[in-house]
This record gives structure tokens, C-alpha cells and sequence, in this order.
């Protein structure tokens, strides 16, 4: 399946949810969630009650979109997360959240996961001192994420760091801003994953 290139304010406001899939937008009154809170289309603004399977539906695409994810790779990460013990819905969800793009993005190096996949492509992320240009790479505990030489000087890379206090950073990482690097100090457990998804109706569709 083709990456989605259309316009990303639609996936919010098909979700009647901020996203927050634009970075800097989102967070003032210009994002579209705020001024038009129904979805979008001709017949977005009638009233529709929706079946069980339509929900479990919309919290998966919600969780999909969040992360950038395609349909395949979101079902891999769903049969990796059910064949641990626990609960799967949190596996899942903290699968997501170790992505390698995902932690650029918690780190405040990229205004938004987007940004943070270009990114690692381009080459300017280190796991561990090593150059890494996989986005959907899984960083374990204990790894250290930085960033190339050359890159530290980026002028986007520094706005962004700039920018990071509407985010606040996640208490599972770690940040030093002298040496621009984090560290993953332990997994993220539901709690810590902001993130307003269901994870069971996710569970429960994929369960089927
Ligand atoms: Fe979503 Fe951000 Fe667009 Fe608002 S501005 S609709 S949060 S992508």
C-alpha cells in the first residue's frame, strides 16, 4: 500500500482528533480540528452512530496515522505484540512508541514524526554512535540516540530543540541538550505513552 500524501489536517479531522501530524501548527488556533470539529467530505457534518467494528476501525487508523504507519507494518507489530505475555494493547503501543522516528520525535529533534523519518533516511541520527537510516528501527533500553557532527549545527534540528517546551519530554527518556543526545531509560508502560487510543477496540479487530 502507497504512503499517504494527501492532505495530513484530514486524517485529524476524519478522527475529530488532533494528531498532531503537522508539528507547530497543531498547537495554535489555526489547526483545522479547532476551527471545523467535524469530519471531512459532503456528508461530514450528519449525524451517523457507529457499529462496534466501525470503532475498533477508527482507533486502529487513529493509531496507524499518529505513527505513520502502513497497514502491514501495523499488523506485523500486532502479532509481535500478541505473542508476548501480557497485555497486548500496551505491547503494541510500545512497539510503536520505540520506533526510532518516534524517539526523534519525543527527543525534540523533529517538530513531528514526519520530520523525524527524514531525518533518520537522510542519514543524520546515530543509535549508539552509529549512523542508522531505518525510521522503523527498534531502540532497545539503555540505547543512546544522537545525532551526527555535522547535523548538530542544523538550523531545523536547533528550532526544533528550541520549540520543545509545549512538548515536555517523556519520563521514559533521557536528555542531554549540551551533547544532543538521549537516552531510552526504560520502556514506556501504557501510562507513559500519551496517547488517546483504545488500544483494546485495536486488540479486538485484529482478534477476529
Ligand atoms: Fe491535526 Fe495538526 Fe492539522 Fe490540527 S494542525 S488538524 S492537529 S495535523
Amino acid at each position: 500500500m502507497a504512503r499517504y500524501r494527501d492532505a495530513l489536517c484530514r486524517l485529524c479531522r476524519r478522527e475529530s482528533e488532533k494528531l498532531f501530524l503537522k508539528g507547530d501548527r497543531c498547537y495554535t488556533d489555526k489547526c483545522a480540528v479547532e476551527r471545523r470539529k467535524y469530519p471531512p467530505g459532503q456528508h461530514g457534518q450528519r449525524r451517523r452512530k457507529l457499529s462496534d467494528y466501525a470503532l475498533q476501525l477508527r482507533e486502529k487508523q487513529k493509531a496507524k496515522e499518529t505513527y505513520g504507519v502502513l497497514e502491514n507494518q501495523f499488523k506485523r507489530y500486532f502479532y509481535m505484540a500478541d505473542k508476548k505475555k501480557g497485555i497486548t494493547g500496551s505491547y503494541l503501543l510500545q512497539l510503536l512508541e520505540c520506533r526510532l522516528d518516534n524517539v526523534v520525535f519525543r527527543l525534540g529533534f523533529a517538530s513531528n514524526r514526519r520530520q523525524a523519518r527524514q531525518l533518520v533516511l537522510h542519514g543524520h541520527v546515530t543509535v549508539n554512535g552509529r549512523r542508522v537510516n531505518i525510521p522503523s528501527k527498534l531502540v532497545r533500553q539503555g540505547d543512546v540516540i544522537g545525532l551526527k557532527e555535522s547535523s548538530k549545527k542544523n538550523v531545523i534540528i536547533e528550532e526544533n530543540i528550541a520549540k520543545m517546551e509545549h512538548r515536555g519530554l517523556p519520563v521514559w527518556l533521557e536528555m542531554d541538550i549540551t551533547e544532543l543526545k538521549g537516552k531510552i531509560l526504560h520502556y514506556p508502560t501504557r501510562d507513559e505513552i500519551q496517547l488517546p487510543v483504545q488500544e483494546q477496540l485495536i486488540v479486538e479487530l485484529y482478534s477476529k
